[in-house]
């Protein structure tokens, strides 16, 4: 990069994010740990909340009819496209108040910089606060970010919550109509790329030492209920050599998911399982249990599983059992922009840490931004890298570095735009 970045002093507005998440997690329906959850008076009073601070930080406001709430850094160009920063605002219940959060305070704090220093930018500069993304309310996820995408379907409009609230009626009790929910769609045309920063929910960079990420892509999960199907029996009277004992296959079967995911580069886990009848002298003669796998690389995710099919088989014949599985979840994997990556990457080192890049495990709003347009994201350094739990944690340098990476990034982000766009007014039959 030929623009090298001066090194501003960002350690007070890292305390300025570091209490903004502290301030946020007023808003909880929860005194032990975090519990927001969207369309509730909590998701309200934290979307005023974000809403004041960003228009401290000069930024015009407003609600879409998902809820989402949203911020723009005016460029001095009316008609300029937007870069869109942001995160999820709702949480999990007993959850933590960095995951999600981190990701709309940071960017807030930075454009409070930008705002300090008189920085203005060719293109709009927006932060979003998606009202859903964990699908801990209506069980289905990522509804703030997909509404941005066009994506909701209709018959989202019956999903009920545990009180029996409909999304149409806890949508209008917060101001928003089901009917008009195409109106928080965004045209791909007006959007340059999302950028979001999250915690890394897992110990990687805190094993590397480092404060923050790269991340490359966010990996696809299939899940399925496996069924295991022996002969329940007395667990005195038959013979060892004449059982078809459902749990120990299951064992056996899941200590071969472990070898096989550990063998081949995947994640597998059986995180779920229900024996019957379960009784101490019973032998067990029916197991369900839940396998969740997951890669950055679909097909490489699909052989694994090829290869699951055929050895879990094998193991069902030899144990005399039978074995059904069930697909309940399928996601394909989303690869952040090579582009994006790359200035994500010189921005961490430009400021003076070393680049690293990692796959993210867990889903992200990311993933359904990346239907409309270029996605990258930022991994901040996590505690023992803990989240979904009160005891998430991140230190105040982290976000201090973070924001230095941010504020790079714009800076890169600029000139890379400067040069595109002279390159398309020069050449007027290139499409936008
Ligand atoms: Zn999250």
């Amino acid at each position: 990069m030929h623009n090298r970045p001066q090194t501003p002093d960002f350690s007070g507005y890292a305390e300025q994010v570091f209490n903004r998440c502290d301030a946020l997690a007023l808003h909880s329906q929860s005194y032990e740990g975090m519990d927001r959850r969207y369309l509730t008076p909590e998701h309200s009073m934290a979307n005023l909340q974000v809403a004041q601070w960003m228009t401290a930080a000069g930024m015009e406001t407003w609600v879409d009819q998902a809820g989402n709430q949203w911020g723009r850094y005016k460029s001095a160009t009316p008609d300029a496209k937007s870069f869109v920063m942001g995160s999820h605002i709702d949480t999990v219940p007993n959850g933590g108040i960095y995951d999600g959060i981190l990701g709309i305070v940071l960017p807030i704090s930075l454009i409070q910089y930008l705002s300090d220093n008189k920085v203005k930018l060719p293109y709009h500069l927006e932060i979003v606060a998606f009202g859903d993304e964990e699908g801990t309310r209506f069980g289905t996820t990522l509804l703030g970010s997909r509404a941005i995408t066009g994506l909701w379907q209709q018959q989202w409009a019956g999903l009920v919550d545990a009180q029996g609230i409909s999304i149409e009626e806890a949508l209008s009790n917060f101001g928003c109509e089901f009917s008009q929910i195409q109106d928080a769609s965004r045209l791909k045309d007006k959007l340059l790329g999302f950028l979001e920063t999250h915690i890394e929910q897992g110990p990687v960079l805190e094993a590397e030492d480092l404060p923050v990420g790269t991340v490359s892509g966010i990996a696809g999960a299939k899940r399925f209920k496996l069924n295991i199907k022996g002969h329940a029996g007395h667990a005195g009277t038959v013979p060892m050599t004449m059982r078809a004992d459902a749990l120990v296959a299951a064992a056996e079967m899941i200590q071969v998911v472990e070898e096989v995911a550990t063998e081949l580069g995947v994640v597998a886990t059986v995180g779920k399982i229900a024996n019957y009848p379960n009784a101490v002298n019973v032998i067990p003669g029916d197991v369900e249990f839940t396998l969740d796998i997951r890669s950055e690389i679909d097909s490489r995710r699909d052989t694994v599983l090829e290869i699951l099919q055929q050895v879990l088989g094998q193991v069902a014949e030899k144990r005399k059992v039978t074995l059904d599985w069930k697909m309940t979840h399928s996601a394909n994997a989303v690869a952040c922009d090579p582009k994006l990556q790359h200035l994500v990457s010189n921005s961490i080192s430009a400021a003076g840490y070393r680049q690293f890049t990692l796959p993210s495990g867990a889903g992200h709003d990311a993933m359904a931004i990346a239907d409309i347009c270029p996605v990258g994201m930022l991994f901040v350094r996590c505690e023992k890298g803990i989240s979904h739990h009160p005891a998430e944690s991140v230190m105040v340098d982290d976000i201090e570095a973070a924001l230095k990476v941010l504020n790079n990034f714009v800076r890169f982000y600029q000139n890379q735009y400067q040069e595109e766009n002279q390159v398309s007014l020069s050449s007027p039959d290139l499409c936008a």
